[in-house]
């Protein structure tokens, strides 16, 4: 009887153990994996940060870089070019007036940027318009901030 008891606590006791290696073994793995995975990313993330360069050029592809006075004439006609148009850009980014001589990245959704403040926000990882948040530019590697993602 006494056995029995015992055999049975046994019994018990390997199940108990088996769960908790089976756990403990699913801990490490994942552990393992989301370490693989991160490093993944961060070579990935370094990698597109070392040629900023080779970057820009896929912006170029969506949003091509051109003075405010040239977009202003090619949108809205040689006529109008007064000098309201430098009292009505201001760039979402850094919040300051865009001239007309300065060179400007305007965006599928028609909002426009100064040239360095969109390719700031381009090289951080960030795939939709400052503004209104619309997607312009489809990444070839998974973006680091899904968030962005979210419209
Ligand atoms: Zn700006
Ligand atoms: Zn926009």
């Amino acid at each position: 009887m006494a056995d029995k008891n015992d055999n049975l606590k046994t019994g018990h006791m390997a199940i108990v153990l088996g769960i908790g290696l089976g756990v403990v073994t699913l801990i490490v793995l994942s552990l393992i994996l989301t370490i693989v995975i991160n490093r993944h990313d961060r070579q990935a993330f370094l990698r597109s940060r070392k040629n900023p360069d080779e970057r820009l050029k896929s912006l170029d592809k969506v949003s091509p870089t051109r003075t405010l006075e040239d977009w202003w004439a090619v949108t809205k006609g040689k006529m109008g070019l007064s000098e309201a148009v430098d009292s009505q850009f201001v760039c979402a980014v850094c919040l300051e007036q865009v001239n007309r001589s300065e060179e400007i990245r305007e965006l599928q959704c028609l909002h426009v940027f100064h040239r360095e403040c969109l390719e700031k926000w381009f090289l951080g990882d960030h795939y939709n318009c400052p503004l209104c948040h619309r997607a312009y530019y489809v990444p070839t590697t998974r973006p680091r901030h899904e968030f962005a993602w979210i419209v």
